[in-house]
C-alpha cells in the first residue's frame, strides 16, 4: 500500500494514534507519505494566522529530529498531490472537526478524497468518544448535557497508549520538503511547551479549579482549548492523567472532567446535526428577524459598546486571540440579546479571531447564549452586563487591564458608567460619549424587548 497520512491539526509526536497505526501496519506499507494539509486561513486575523503557521513550524522542527520531513500541501491541491505520488490509501483522523473552514472537517475531506479515487481509513485521534458510542439506546444522541454526562462518564477509563518509534517509521517514509514558506518562526506553540504548561496546571491550579475558573484578570484555567485545537496533546492522555490523580481532590478534578465532556457532547451534536453550524437548533427559533444594525455590530467587535466589561472582553479577544469562558458568555449574550444581532455574525467573528476556535464548541456556545440551541439558556435568563461586571470583576482589574483609560478610576464607577457619569467626568476626566462611549443600548429596555420577541415563540 502507498499510504498518505494526513497530519491535519495533529501536531504532536507523542501519543499520536496515526503514528501507531503506521507502525502496526508496517508490513503492508510500501511507502508512507506524511502530509500536512495547509489551511487557507482566509478571513482570519494576523494573530490567528501567525499562531497556526508558527505551530506548524514548531512541529516540523520536532519531526526533523526523527528525520521525518512531511509534505506540505494546500487542501485544494491535496487530491492532485495524492494522485501524482500514486498514493492509494489515506489515513486520517476520523474525528477531525473544523478549526477555521468547514470544508476541512472529516465529512468534507472524506467525500473529496473518496471522489479522487482514494481509499480512506479513519481512526480516533482528536476526541475521546466515537459519537455513536455515546448515543441514547444506541440510536439517538443525547440532546441535554446532564444525561449525556451521566451515561458516558463511567466509560471514561484509563487507556493504555500504543507504543511506536518515530525513528523506525522514518525508514519507510518518503521525504518531503519539511519546510514552510510562511515566516512566523517565533509564534505558535510547540508540543513540548503545551505539555509543560498542562503539567504546571495539573501541579498548581487544578485543585482550585472551581474558584480559579471565575478569575478574569489572570488566566488560571488550563488553556487546553488551544492545545486541543492544534492536536498538541492527546485527549486520552489528558483523561489518563486526570483519572490517575483524581483522588487528590475529587471535587475539582471532576468539575474539570465535566468540562471536557462538554467538548465531547458538543462534538457529538455537531457530527450528528452538521446543519446546526448555520441554523438554529430549535426549529421555532429559525425565523427570528434579527437586527441588521451593522454599526452596532462594529462597535461590539471593536469593544466600543459603552459597557466596560463587554469592551474589555472584546479587547482581550482582539489583542490575544483568546477570551475567558465567562466573558464569552457575557459578550455573546450581549450581542444576541442586548443588541438582538444574529448569533451567526458573532460566531463568524469569533472564528476569525479565536486561536482556539473549534466549530462544535463555538457554534454550541453561541446557540447556548442566543437560546436557539439544544440545552441552551432559557431566553428569559438574560445576563445583565452590569451585574456580571460587579460579580466577576469586583475590583475592576480585568477592565483596567484591557481598557487603560480606566487605570486610575475607582472600581465602583466602572461597572455602571451611565449611573456614575457625573463622577467619572468630575473626578476622572472621563466624559461619556467623548473620551469613552456612552452605552449603546439600555439593558432594561433590551431585556423587555427580548421578553416580547422571544417569549412569543
Ligand atoms: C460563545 C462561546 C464560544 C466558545 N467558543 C469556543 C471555541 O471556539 N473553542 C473552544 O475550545 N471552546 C469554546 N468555548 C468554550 C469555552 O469558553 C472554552 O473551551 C474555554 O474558555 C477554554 O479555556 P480553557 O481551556 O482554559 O478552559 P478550562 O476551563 O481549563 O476547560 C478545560 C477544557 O474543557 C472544555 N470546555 C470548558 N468549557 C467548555 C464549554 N463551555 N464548552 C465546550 N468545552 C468546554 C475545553 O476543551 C477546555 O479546554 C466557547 C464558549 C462560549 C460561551
Amino acid at each position: 500500500m502507498q499510504l498518505g497520512v494526513l497530519l491535519n491539526r495533529v501536531f504532536r509526536t507523542k501519543h499520536n494514534p496515526l503514528f501507531s497505526y503506521v507502525e502496526q501496519n508496517r508490513s503492508k506499507i510500501d511507502a508512507c507519505y506524511f502530509i500536512i494539509p495547509l489551511e487557507d486561513l482566509k478571513g482570519a486575523s494576523e494573530r490567528k494566522k501567525a499562531f497556526y503557521f508558527g505551530t506548524v513550524n514548531q512541529f516540523l522542527t520536532e519531526l526533523a529530529k526523527y528525520e521525518i520531513r512531511p509534505f506540505l500541501v494546500t487542501y485544494e491541491k491535496l487530491p492532485e498531490f495524492c494522485q501524482k505520488q500514486k498514493i492509494d490509501t489515506i489515513l486520517m483522523a476520523g474525528d477531525i472537526m473544523s478549526y477555521h473552514q468547514e470544508e476541512y472537517d472529516i465529512r468534507h475531506q472524506r467525500e473529496k478524497l473518496t471522489a479522487a479515487g482514494l481509499e480512506i481509513k479513519t481512526i480516533r485521534v482528536q476526541h475521546y468518544f466515537h459519537p455513536r458510542a455515546t448515543f441514547k439506546n444506541g440510536d439517538e444522541p443525547y440532546k441535554v448535557f446532564t444525561p449525556f454526562y451521566k451515561a458516558n462518564r463511567p466509560h471514561v477509563t484509563i487507556q493504555k497508549p500504543a507504543a511506536y518509534s518515530l525513528k523506525q517509521l522514518s525508514e519507510i517514509t518518503v521525504t518531503g520538503t519539511g519546510h514552510l514558506d510562511h515566516s512566523y518562526p517565533d509564534d505558535g506553540l510547540s508540543e513540548e511547551q503545551a505539555v509543560a504548561n498542562w503539567q504546571t496546571f495539573l501541579n498548581e491550579s487544578i485543585e482550585a479549579y472551581e474558584t480559579n475558573r471565575e478569575v478574569l484578570a489572570e488566566i488560571k484555567t488550563s488553556w487546553l482549548s488551544v492545545y486541543l485545537a492544534y492536536g498538541l496533546i492527546d485527549i486520552q492522555q489528558i483523561f489518563n492523567q486526570l483519572l490517575d490523580q483524581r483522588e487528590a481532590n475529587e471535587k475539582n478534578y471532576e468539575a474539570f472532567i465535566r468540562e471536557l465532556l462538554f467538548r465531547e457532547f458538543y462534538y457529538v451534536l455537531m457530527v450528528t446535526y452538521p446543519e446546526m453550524a448555520t441554523q438554529s437548533f430549535k426549529p421555532n427559533y429559525r425565523q427570528i428577524e434579527w437586527s441588521l444594525n451593522k454599526a452596532n455590530f462594529e462597535r461590539w467587535k471593536n469593544g466600543e459598546t459603552g459597557y466596560p466589561i463587554v469592551d474589555a472582553a472584546m479587547q482581550e479577544l482582539n489583542q490575544t486571540g483568546y477570551m475567558h469562558n465567562r466573558m464569552r458568555m457575557v459578550v455573546s449574550q450581549f450581542l444576541t440579546k442586548d443588541l438582538f444581532i444574529d448569533w451567526r455574525w458573532g460566531e463568524d467573528y469569533f472564528r476569525s479571531q479565536l486561536i482556539d476556535y473549534d466549530n462544535a464548541s463555538n457554534v454550541n456556545g453561541w446557540q447556548w447564549s442566543a437560546s436557539t440551541g439544544t440545552d441552551a439558556v432559557p431566553y428569559f435568563r438574560m445576563f445583565n452586563p452590569i451585574r456580571q461586571s460587579e460579580r466577576f470583576d469586583q475590583d475592576g482589574a480585568y477592565i483596567k487591564q484591557y481598557l487603560p483609560i480606566f487605570k486610575a478610576v475607582p472600581a465602583a464607577y466602572l461597572h455602571d458608567t451611565e449611573k456614575n457619569k457625573a463622577k467619572l467626568a468630575a473626578e476622572c476626566d472621563i466624559e461619556l460619549g467623548k473620551t469613552y462611549p456612552a452605552p449603546i443600548v439600555d439593558h432594561k429596555q433590551s431585556r423587555q424587548a427580548i421578553m416580547e420577541k422571544l417569549g412569543r415563540r
